[in-house]
């Protein structure tokens, strides 16, 4: 008999959704070249353009706004390589993808509840002193600790100087509202395996996407990205999106009620507990804990032979737990960063496996040093 798994790290990789998971399959088996004329090629054709239907709705842009990508990671680097702006300024609390996609990017901070810092950000663009030449960005959620950012207030701050926005909002469709146009962002990142969908494909919708070099010059999106579209990834993004757009305000609150009752529990089981980004607005699926005196790599551990499955802040290729960067940028210090966990909720989750986690946690907080 197999042990049951409690699947708690929806902010790594959702589950695929079953939807989805049919849609790649049919794609797949259909196959064919979208550039292909025959109708092969032109059944495969339909798939991509009904994606990038799909994908515009989910976040009320225009299907011509929507630049298909290999993920998140490829989006967050177009958007920031490829809107020709010589210099960019990033929050200290953004994903790796973005940390290290511009050559000459200044690090905004950001507070001790993980919001980015709005006066250093007016300083750093004060400082730049030049109209149309920076990027700003800001994701609109935090991965691990789901704070989610003043992104109008920055877009405001940005016009000002004349600076483009970039927006990592990988972490936003299927838990809280992610609207382009509401957002007023110039460029917006997107990840289908965030929502349900499959790896390895992704979107940047551009508003102007006349204005964006590539990264991968060539014929296909328009010439904005190179490449054979991944036709059944694309077919499954579609699927999760659908689904997403249509279920996203019941699932949130689901989440909301689940998650609730998860830091009831992680704080009745230790008051010395940290609720890491408490104080601000936050996604509805994610709780970033920290239990001093517990390192978080054998916290995992302890998680994972119960079969819980939750993620340290940040894990590097290695597989190791180093301190998250985060976490550090909010004020923690290289221990306290250390003694986090991320749990994060979704689709396919349930109160048994909040149940699950509290059970297998309850001797590492007891084990907290006040
Ligand atoms: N941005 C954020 C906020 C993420 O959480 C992730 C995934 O971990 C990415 C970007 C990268 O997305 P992908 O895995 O699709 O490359």
């Amino acid at each position: 008999m197999t042990r049951p798994v409690h699947y708690l790290d929806h902010n790594a990789t959702a589950p695929i959704r079953p939807e989805a998971a049919a849609a790649v399959m049919r794609a797949l088996t259909d196959g064919g070249n979208p550039s292909s004329v025959h109708a092969v090629g032109r059944r495969a054709r339909a798939v991509v353009d009904d994606a990038r239907e799909a994908v515009a709705a989910l976040v009320n842009a225009r299907p011509e706004q929507v630049i298909f990508t290999s993920g998140g990671t490829e989006s967050d680097v177009l958007a920031l390589r490829g809107c020709g702006r010589p210099r960019a300024i990033v929050s200290a609390v953004e994903h790796q993808a973005v940390l290290k996609a511009h050559p000459d990017a200044a690090v905004c901070p950001v507070t001790a509840d993980g919001l980015i810092d709005l006066a250093a950000l007016e300083t750093l663009l004060a400082e730049a002193q030049a109209d149309g030449q920076v990027v700003v960005s800001v994701m609109l959620a935090n991965n691990e600790t789901g704070v989610i950012q003043p992104v109008k207030d920055v877009v405001r701050l940005a016009r000002a100087h004349g600076a483009l926005v970039h927006c990592d909002a990988v972490q936003g469709p299927g838990r809280i509202f992610t609207d382009v146009h509401a957002l007023r962002v110039d460029l917006l990142s997107l990840s289908a395996h965030k929502i349900g969908g499959p790896p390895g494909v992704g979107a940047l919708i551009a508003t102007d996407p006349a204005a964006l070099q590539p990264l991968f010059p060539g014929g296909q999106e328009r010439g904005k990205r190179a490449g054979t579209e991944n036709v059944p990834g694309l077919a499954g993004f579609a699927a999760a999106a659908r689904v997403v757009a249509e279920r996203w305000r019941e699932e949130a609150a689901v989440l909301g009620t689940l998650r609730r009752r998860l830091e009831e529990g992680i704080l009745a089981a230790q008051p010395q507990a940290v609720i890491w980004g408490g104080g601000a607005a936050r996604l509805p699926n994610t709780v970033c804990v920290g239990l001093p005196g517990v390192a978080a790599q054998g916290q995992l551990m302890t998680l994972d032979l119960a079969g819980v499955c939750v993620s340290a802040g940040a894990a590097c290729s290695s597989g190791k737990v180093g301190p998250s960067h985060v976490l550090q940028a909010m004020g923690a210090t290289d221990t306290a960063a250390r003694e986090a966990i991320r749990v994060s909720l979704g689709w396919s989750s349930t109160a048994a496996d909040v149940e699950a986690f509290l059970r297998a946690w309850q001797p590492l907080a007891a084990r907290a040093v006040a």
